[in-house]
């Protein structure tokens, strides 16, 4: 459920919600105003959280026009609510770079996605993510395009994907050349580098280190700490 997802993001549901960048535009700072408060009861039991109503703000940031919504608890004790104003569930979530995956190519994803506003900029940041996380792999000699090459061979690509991967070499190639017959790049063509990006780095590295985890025999619990002697009277 993703009620709590936004626990510890310490933002509250005040007049302007105070993301540090917008989840639609990735405007950083973005000016996001309250438009809309109604409250909601989940009719479903596995869903009533103590008997707590949700109360949703409704938001609107002011550079691209994107909803976003803000949920707070509202808590019943005997005849009062209280209105905690702490926001437990974001939508749209906010976007995380997973910690497996290395972090060069988490940087330039990070940075592919903070620049989706110029197009051009975003593609060369998804091409050099493909870039690292080949090289992460051990694809290291020669050019990006041998280098997909060879993950194509090696089954570390399939077919696809290396089609993919070389798309975004050669829309990152027209960049790099201002090639004047190149057309321009849209906000569509960075959205499709950073999504295959994204994905690439689900294949290599996200799912691989599930996978890991999920196979690992569970931690053994926490050993006590010692007993300390009480303390005597001085
Ligand atoms: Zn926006």
């Amino acid at each position: 459920m993703p009620y709590g997802d936004a626990r510890y993001s310490n933002i509250k549901t005040t007049e302007q919600l105070g993301l540090q960048r917008c989840p639609h535009c990735n405007t950083a700072n973005p000016s996001i105003g309250r438009r809309h408060v109604f409250a909601v009861q989940p009719s479903k039991a596995a869903f009533q959280l103590h008997n707590q109503l949700l109360q949703w703000h409704v938001y609107s940031c002011a550079s691209c026009g994107g909803l976003v919504g803000a949920a707070t608890p509202i808590i019943q004790a005997h005849a009062t609510f209280t209105v905690d104003q702490l926001a437990q569930w974001i939508v749209p979530a906010a976007t995380t770079i997973s910690s497996d995956i290395p972090q060069a190519a988490a940087r330039y994803l990070t940075q592919a996605r903070e620049t989706l506003a110029s197009p051009a900029a975003s593609v060369l940041m998804s091409a050099a993510a493909v870039d690292a996380m080949l090289k992460e792999r051990g694809y290291r000699d020669g050019s990006l395009y041998s280098r997909i090459q060879k993950a194509e061979t090696e089954c570390v690509l399939t077919k696809d994907m290396a089609d993919w991967a070389h798309d975004i070499r050669l829309d990152a190639n027209d960049e790099r050349h201002a090639d004047h017959d190149a057309s321009a790049k849209t906000g569509e063509d960075a959205a499709r580098c950073l999504e295959f990006a994204d994905a690439l780095a689900d294949l290599l590295f996200v799912l691989p280190a599930r996978v890991r985890r999920g196979r690992a025999p569970p931690a053994p619990p926490p050993a006590a700490p010692p007993v300390a002697p009480a303390a005597g009277r001085r």
